[in-house]
Order: C-alpha cells, then structure tokens, then sequence
C-alpha cells in the first residue's frame, strides 16, 4: 500500500498547471506556489512514510484513481496554504478591550484627515524638500512647524521619528558632556525598555540625580547647580503615579529655577495632549502649551499617544534650541517621512479647527459619553441575541487611555459580557483573534468582554460577525450540531 501511495503523488510541475495553481499564481508569484507544493507534497511523503496519511479509493464516489484522489488532496491543501501565505503579517484588527491607545494594537488609529493627506501626499511626488516659492531646493523641516509652534505656543518645532528620539536629540544637543539635573521621582520607565538614565547616557549627557523617590524640592535642583549643568530636564511620569507623602516643584517652579540660573530647561512631556480633557475625566495630562506658557525652554512628546497622529516625537521650544537640534548630524538619522509629515500636519490642523474631538478617533474615544456607550452596548447586546446563540448581559465598567498616559484614569463605560452555552470566555476570545479580521477582547471573570468605547459604530456587525462565525465553525463537533439546532 505505501509504495502505491507513493507513487500516486503527483508531481510539482504537474500541479502548477492545474487551474487552481494558475489562480494562485497570480496572486502569490508562480515561485512561491511552487514551494508551496513542493512542502506540500515532501509533507505527504512523509506522512506516508509515517503511516499516518490513510488515502483510499471509495468505489462509489466516482473520484477515479488513487492518483486522482491525492492530486485533489495536494490543490485542496494548496488553497488554504495560499490563504495563509497571502495574509499580511501586519493587519487590521478591532479592538475591542476599551484601552484606547494600545501599544500592542499600534497606538492611535489615524483620523480620516491624516489618512487622505498621507495617500495624496505619497502616492505622488511631493514638495517634501522643495521650495515652491523660490523654486529650488527646501528643507523638510518646514512642513509641520509653525503649525505645531502655534498649537504649543512656542516659538518653533522640529519632528523626529518618535519621543523617544527626539528625548535623545534633546539631550545630545543640549548636553553632551555636561550633566542634566532630573528627580528621582521622574527616572522612569515606559514600556519597550525606554529608561531615561539609559537614554541620557547614550546622549552623552551626565545624569544628575536628586530629591528622593517621593519628595523633590526645587532647593534639591538649585543646590546641584554647577559649572557642568547643562540642563534641567522634567519628566511626566507617565504610566506610573505616587502617592501618598509626596512632592515635586511644578512646572513654573522649575523654569523659573533654569532662567535664573540662565540653564535650559527641558520637559519630556510623554503624551503630548494639545487640548485640556479634563472635561471628559482625564485629569493629570499636561497640556503641551501649558508647559512654554510655564517658561520651559523645549519640551517633547508623542505624535501617536493622546495626540492621535502618525509615530512621531514632537520638540517645541525656543527659536535657538531648535535650530541647534537641526543641525545636529543625528537629525538625519531620526528624521521622518512624507507620510509622518502629511498625517501629522492633517492631524494638528483638526485641532486647529477645534474638531479634533468628533475627528481625531482618540480623542473622540476618550470623549464618548457613559450615556452614549451605554446605548451603544444595548442595541449591541440586542442584535447579538438576535443573530446568534450567544448571551449577552450588560456590566457596568471602566476603560483605560493606555499607551503609558494617564494611569489613575477610569472612564466610565458599559460593557457587554458574552457568553456561551457551549463555549468557554478563552475559546471564543482565541476564534475572534483567528477571525478574517481579527477581534481583541478582554476576558475577565470567566467571561468575555466587549467595551464599545473603542469600536467605531461599522465595526460592530464585523464582531457579531467574527462570533457567529465562532460557532458555526465549530469548534468541537458538539458545538458544530448545537449551532445547527439554534
Ligand atoms: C511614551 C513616552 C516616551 C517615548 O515615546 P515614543 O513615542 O514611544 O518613543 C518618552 N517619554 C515619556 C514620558 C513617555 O510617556
């Protein structure tokens, strides 16, 4: 039997001329179905090798040979390997876990704006270093600045590739071989292994430790002035609070202290908020233009966190500062794009124009009301028990900002709890991640979560979708014949 078997294998190029090949081919490049079949079929052989693979010959199922029957096996094989080959490995997913800016789901999703801006801008040339004005050559650091410089309220701007480089060309510029004054209460880390003495000590700069863990005074940053302070650097701690007995200088306190002592003064501000949320509870986000108002010299933060633009590190300061850190050669290394540039400049304008909370979708995440997303997961919970065999209950819940900002914020919320007869919370949580377009949800309590505050309104049917299909699937035979009965 295995050597029939065997030689019943059809051949590779005998399969690339099958239709099925031919279709794939077009998709995929004729090179890789090849590989494809050849896996496939090295697979085979050694399945029967194995005496695993049990092919046989059903005498009425008029399938012909057993030659026939195993080059069906290899092109239905061959279908859903090129499924899976065809698949990008970076993909669109729908959050559905409330964690508004999701490091691991690509922090902020891009208004429309930014995106329409960034397609015109790179699917044609650009006048990215080009001066229509003069018509000659121009620099890129031109397209978003005096845009950013008014809604920070500085002088002038200049865009790195992320915070975290542009917290390092701050540094480097400022205070390569000299020693930078921060407080033990601010030496953080974020996520991704960002530790601000780590940075410092790649810039060149000295760190300066002082003040304690929970308490710095102002005095701390005076007494450790000298001839080798360059700088004065503030860090918002972003992702971590302390409380209790504590304290540090404020913002005013410690521009203050810089100008007299005629230092600079450097605020890494992480999120980067333009506009006050507190209406909406997130309190404790500093906003950018509050801190030059306050007399920092420069000061940095994130394009993709609370702003809700493209990556980028955003530096705002005074004229001098930010023409040093432009001409500093490391600028060339931690530029950015066209594609960063036009989504960002999209981005501010929509603040600009004050429309950033109905435009800017992490802004307008935050901005949902209780009584909005309360209505939301209701009709949610009603076409879910319409369409599916699903239960949905609703629970009252809190979402999170994420992304590092804002930690001690809860934002209101309700969220739809579902579940299965026949279903455990982790077996629907992993088919929803395998769905066409995969679905995160939380599991908490043994139960499913699903939080709207993230879902845009059109994603919703895509989740009642992604569930159904859940079940009828199948995950085991019983939840296949269970399905059938609903
Ligand atoms: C997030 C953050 C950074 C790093 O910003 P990226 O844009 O992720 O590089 C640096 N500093 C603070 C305080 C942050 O919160």
């Amino acid at each position: 039997m295995p050597n029939e078997l065997f030689r019943s294998l059809p051949s590779v190029e005998r399969m690339l001329t099958t239709s099925t090949a031919t279709r794939l081919s077009v998709e995929l490049g004729r090179d890789r179905v090849r590989d494809i079949l050849r896996e496939i079929i090295e697979d085979l052989r050694q399945e029967i090798s194995a005496g695993s693979r049990q092919i046989s010959v059903e005498q009425d199922s008029g399938a012909g040979d057993l030659a026939d029957v195993m080059a069906a096996t290899v092109e239905r094989e061959l279908t859903e390997r090129a499924k899976i080959a065809a698949t990008p490995s970076l993909r669109r997913v729908i959050n559905a876990t409330g964690v508004v800016i999701h490091t691991n789901l690509g922090r902020a999703p891009l208004a429309k704006a930014a995106l329409d801006a960034m397609s015109e801008v790179s699917s044609h040339y650009s006048n990215l270093e080009y001066d229509l004005e003069l018509g000659e050559r121009g620099r890129r650091e031109v397209h978003c600045q005096r845009l950013i410089a008014r809604l920070a309220g500085a002088e002038s701007a200049i865009v790195a590739n992320n915070n975290a480089a542009a917290v390092l060309l701050v540094l480097n510029t400022l205070a390569q071989s000299g020693e930078v004054i921060v407080s033990r209460g601010e030496l953080i880390e974020i996520g991704g292994s960002f530790r601000i003495p780590e940075v410092m000590e790649k810039s060149g700069a000295r760190l300066r430790e002082v003040g304690t863990t929970n308490r710095t005074r102002i005095e701390d940053y005076a007494n450790a002035i000298t001839g080798d302070t360059r700088l004065i650097m503030r860090v918002h701690p972003s992702n971590y609070r302390i409380v209790g007995f504590t304290s540090r200088p404020s913002v005013e306190e410690v521009a203050e202290l810089a100008n007299r002592a005629d230092i600079p003064s450097f605020e890494d501000l992480g999120s980067g908020c333009l506009i006050d949320l507190t209406p909406y509870g997130v309190v404790d986000e500093p906003v950018v233009a509050k801190s030059i108002e306050a007399g920092i010299s420069v000061v940095s933060f994130s394009g993709d966190k609370m702003l809700g633009g493209p990556q980028a590190g955003i530096i705002a300061g005074t004229d001098s500062i930010i023409s040093r850190v432009r001409r500093n050669p490391l600028m060339r290394a931690l530029r950015v794009d066209k594609m960063t540039y036009s989504a960002l400049e999209a981005t501010m304008r929509l603040y600009e124009r004050g429309v950033a909370q109905s435009e800017v979708p992490v802004v307008r995440a935050i901005a949902a009301s209780a009584e909005e997303l309360a209505s939301r997961a209701e009709s949610f919970a009603r076409l879910l028990e319409q369409r599916t065999s699903f239960l949905a209950r609703l629970r009252d819940g809190r979402s999170v900002v994420g992304g590092g900002s804002a930690p001690g914020v809860l934002l209101k919320t309700t969220l739809v709890a579902v579940s299965h007869a026949r279903l455990t919370a982790d077996s629907i949580a992993s088919a929803l991640r395998r769905h066409k377009i995969p679905v995160i949800a939380r599991v908490e309590d043994g139960e499913l979560v699903i939080d709207l505050r993230t879902v845009r309104q059109d994603e919703e049917t895509v989740i009642i979708d992604a569930l159904a299909a859940t079940v009828s699937a199948g995950l085991s035979q019983e939840v296949a014949a269970a399905a059938r009965d609903v």
